[in-house]
């Protein structure tokens, strides 16, 4: 049985009934490339002319070729040459076409090739390399995407979910605001500035009532967000993300190591130390192992690492204060141990070193600091969100349109995004130590 256009039907999608193939398929030379074209008309006749609406004076005006991209099978690009009839309207002197759903008016790829364009931007893949696949260029992948976006593009001013998440990435030049539902972990919205202007002003379409029921915003201390919370969401409590305390910490300690080490010969061991193993003094000290001791090579014996670390703090005073504070910030952070913390951070005495600075940021929002124990929302879902549109930059070699980006952004991780089985757990502030 020879391939009945029923087949051909098929494999191009087509299924509007009124297009009809005229002869077999051949293999042509279009714009430089050997192509594979199919031959078909579209006769339909309209009921009235879409102009007037009469139908009484409507004569055939010839045909109208359209070449139009069809879904292809292998690498070679396919056409459908469709010869549309076109008609005349004796009333009005209008002339029209018949329409198909298989190609939108004015546009000559075909539907399901839109549709599998679209498709392909879920992942993350540079227009071009999109492109090249459908035979089209890169500037209709991204009117797909922008088609697509304005069906999605609905900003909702109702309803703010309860727990929320702040941060800034780095879009197209300068800084953006970023937030999202913590409990969902996805994004909410993204602003173009992150200024406490156009933060405000965003919030503010929010009527009070849905700004009243946010309970928590997590964020980090390094952008001055943690001002307009109580403004714009009175009911809500500031929760400091947990890694960015420990970092806060873990920053000063590794500053003043360096400094500790200035001091002492480059040949001497415990330099040596402190340079190739320094992140063993990031480390908690309970994993280290105290009592087998291990070959190291920058000092060039066996020993234990507890040890190690002991002859580096007596080089210092003030460097041992600063680790042990590091120390317990670290292990109370871990064990949600909010007394440990407090406690911590009020029996500082300054040591006149970077930690000090740290330790200060940390004790003017102490309140807050101390919520991030008590609760277990952080910003870590935005982090890895912001992760993911890095990558999205990187593969799109850089975007220089803001809304291009964003969309792109929406599409890949919002829009189209597999709902996920698993709900999502339900998470119970921790009781509160005293
Ligand atoms: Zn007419």
């Amino acid at each position: 049985m020879s391939l009945t256009s029923k087949s051909i039907r098929l494999a191009l999608e087509i299924t509007d009934p009124n297009i009809i193939f005229t002869k077999d398929a051949e293999i042509e030379l279009i714009q430089g490339v050997m192509s594979l074209v199919y031959y078909a008309k579209l006769s339909i006749c309209p009921e009235r002319c879409p102009q007037c609406g009469f139908n009484d004076q409507i004569v055939r005006y010839g045909f109208d070729q359209e070449r139009i991209i069809a879904p292809s099978f292998s690498y070679r690009p396919t056409y459908l040459k469709l010869s549309c009839q076109r008609f005349r309207c004796g009333h009005c002197t209008s002339i029209f076409q018949n329409r198909t759903d298989y190609v939108r008016p004015h546009c000559v790829i075909s539907e399901p090739v839109r549709q599998m364009v679209l498709f392909e931007t879920f992942s993350n893949q540079s227009l071009t390399d999109i492109s090249h696949r459908y035979h089209i260029s890169d500037k209709t992948v991204q009117r797909v995407i922008d088609e697509e976006a304005t069906r999605h593009n609905c900003h909702q001013t109702t309803w703010l979910p309860a727990h929320l998440a702040f941060d800034e990435f780095k879009a197209t030049g300068k800084m953006n605001f970023i937030w999202g539902d913590s409990d969902r972990h996805e994004i909410g919205s993204i602003l173009p500035s992150r200024t406490a202007y156009q933060i405000t002003k965003y919030f503010e379409c929010f009527s009070l009532k849905a700004r009243q029921q946010v309970k928590t915003v997590s964020l980090d201390l390094n952008a001055g967000y943690i001002n307009l919370v109580p403004r714009l969401f009175p009911n809500a409590k500031v929760v400091v993300d947990r890694f960015h305390i420990v970092q806060m910490v873990s920053t000063a300690l590794n500053m003043v190591r360096v400094q500790v080490m200035k001091t002492v010969p480059k040949s001497s061991k415990a330099y040596r130390f402190m340079k190739r193993e320094w992140k063993v003094f990031l480390k908690r000290f309970e994993e280290l192992d105290a009592g087998r001791p291990t070959y190291h090579v920058s000092v060039g014996y066996y020993d234990t690492a507890v040890n190690l670390i002991a002859m580096c703090l007596d080089l210092d005073p003030n460097f041992r204060t600063a680790y042990e504070t590091y120390q317990a910030v670290l292990s109370a952070v871990k064990n949600r141990d909010v007394a440990t913390l407090e406690r911590t951070l009020n029996n500082y005495h300054t040591l006149n070193n970077r930690m000090d600075q740290s330790i200060k940021s940390l004790k003017k929002y102490q309140k807050q600091v101390s919520n991030a124990l008590r609760y277990e929302y952080s910003n870590g879902f935005l982090e890895g969100i912001n992760s993911q549109i890095k990558k999205i930059k990187n593969t799109a070699y850089g975007y220089k349109n803001w809304f291009n980006f964003i969309n792109r952004i929406f599409l890949e991780r919002v829009w189209f995004k597999p709902l996920s089985k698993k709900l999502p757990t339900k998470k119970a502030p921790r009781p509160i130590e005293v």
